[in-house]
């Protein structure tokens, strides 16, 4: 094993994100790549945001998605003391100082900023507190922030594995908070914190950290800690090339979840946004993506995420996955539309393993999967209109469908060759091609012009229904006008 430790760390503050899902995802090929180990940690240090149900729900979605943590989940809530004797130590260190500027102070600085189009920066009116001040202000009960004091001159160098070195000059950044007045650390300072504590080896993360990355090294380095390797990966963007949000549709794992989207889709799909293997393969397992996966052949540009693309590898993973797996993932969905009742005895499993085999070949997710099912469990449906004007209405067609009827009702085996001889039998006897009958009975039993081969949907249904719909039909035609 190696000595590679990677990490995740979300926030609970909502469900886990395509783009935090693809974080997690590299963090886990890395560690796969390497032999090492895939932490996930928890960062609900924000009180007002940070929720349980939205933990419960990331581990949730990365179970779904098989990005299966070797340690954790960690959460810095439980380590709430750790961070504040850090930060005294800083402070007893001369590294870091007790801040007692008042909120309206802090605003009315960065509102002057804002006027002068200037970033904002604290101006380290508290760095040099004399003792009687400082005393002073303890004295009358002021809650103080803690700040950490940063080099006036010089640059931080970021050294990314992805990017190379990024370099950001300290006289734009300021002393910031490390520890809030209500006694929680802020993100850059429990970050480095906890990095360290962990043994993380890599920082794989969102290219939006970026920035903060000298933030987390100045505390690292103030701290005495040795500085991680840091790998920012690139955003996903919308295909219009704007962020990435809720207007462009499902954005979240459990959305794609429900809309039917297979984990292993999901997870080839994101394994390309942002890398790819060499050659020009794009199916390929975890597994694989992992033998393969290195930090220096991720893309420093931004991914652009792709529907279209994704839903059609959803289908390719609909179509090719083991039946046995793919009918497991489909029960969740055919229950909730009604057309089974779990648990299945085995009759019922064979006949859903069929419908599934059958109609997962035309099928992109699994909802739709279901829905373009239901005629396999529903002997009653609404005729789609447009084929009962063109089928139904033509001169006619009650008698063939009460032929063929009288015809399936002679049959007992039910193979797809079974019904493909008797229709030819019987467009002989009626003088019809066989192309004049199909679409018919396509109607007749499932209320579509469009489906699975129809000798096959024939054969799953078999003859008894077959028969009976048929002359379901003939009542709604007799019946119409
Ligand atoms: N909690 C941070 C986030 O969700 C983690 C960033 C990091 O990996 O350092 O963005």
């Amino acid at each position: 094993m190696s000595n590679v430790r990677v990490r995740f760390a979300p926030s609970p503050t909502g469900e886990l994100h395509i783009g935090g899902a693809r974080t997690a995802l590299f963090n886990l090929l890395y560690a796969r790549a390497t032999g090492g180990v895939f932490v996930l940690r928890i960062d609900d240090t924000d009180l007002e945001r940070s929720r349980p149900e939205f933990t419960t729900g990331l581990l949730e979605s990365l179970r779904w998605l098989g990005l299966d943590w070797d340690e954790g989940p960690y959460k810095q809530s439980e380590y709430l003391e750790g961070y504040r004797q850090e930060a005294e130590r800083l402070i007893a260190e001369g590294k870091a100082y007790y801040c007692y500027c008042s909120e309206e102070e802090l605003k009315a600085g960065r509102e002057e900023a804002r006027r002068r189009k200037k970033p904002y920066l604290y101006p380290e009116k508290c760095r040099d507190l004399t003792a009687d001040r400082l005393k002073r202000f303890q004295q009358e009960g002021r809650k103080p922030v803690i700040r950490l004091k940063i080099p006036r001159d010089g640059e931080t160098v970021v050294t990314d594995k992805i990017r190379g070195k990024v370099r950001f000059d300290n006289c734009n950044l300021d002393d910031f908070i490390i520890m809030k007045s209500n006694g929680l650390p802020t993100y850059n300072f429990a970050n480095v914190i906890d990095d360290e504590r962990m043994k993380i080896t890599h920082v794989i993360r969102a290219e939006e950290h970026l920035s903060n990355t000298p933030r987390q090294q100045l505390c690292a380095l103030a701290l005495g800690y040795s500085l991680p390797y840091y790998a920012h990966v690139p955003m996903i963007l919308a295909p219009d090339r704007s962020k990435l949000s809720k207007r462009h549709g499902a954005t979240s794992v459990e959305q794609f979840r429900q809309e039917g989207y297979l984990p292993e889709a999901l997870i080839n799909y994101m394994t390309l946004l942002g890398w790819a293997p060499e050659g020009d393969r794009e199916f390929f397992t975890m597994a694989e993506a992992a033998a393969q996966f290195r930090l220096d052949r991720v893309n420093k540009t931004a991914a652009v995420y792709d529907t279209a693309k994704l839903t059609w590898m959803n289908g390719h993973y609909l179509r090719e996955g083991a039946l046995d797996r793919i009918v497991a993932l489909a029960i969740p969905f055919f229950e909730a539309e009604g057309l089974v009742n779990p648990p299945l005895n085995s009759e019922q499993m064979g006949y859903l393993e069929q419908v599934v085999e059958l109609v997962r070949q035309r099928e992109k997710n699994l909802l739709d999967l279901t829905r373009a099912s239901s005629y396999f469990y529903n002997n009653h449906f609404d005729y789609d209109p447009k084929g009962v004007k063109k089928h139904f209405r033509r001169e006619g067609a009650g008698q063939i469908l009460r032929a063929l009827a009288a015809k399936m009702k002679t049959l007992s085996d039910p193979e797809p060759s079974t019904f493909s001889n008797a229709y030819k039998e019987i467009a002989k006897e009626l003088q019809l091609s066989i192309g004049k009958l199909m679409p018919l009975s396509r109607l007749a039993l499932s209320g579509r012009t469009m489906g699975p081969e129809l000798f096959d949907m024939m054969a799953v249904l078999g003859p008894e229904k077959v028969s009976a719909r048929f002359l379901q039909a003939v009542a709604y035609i007799d019946a119409g006008s």
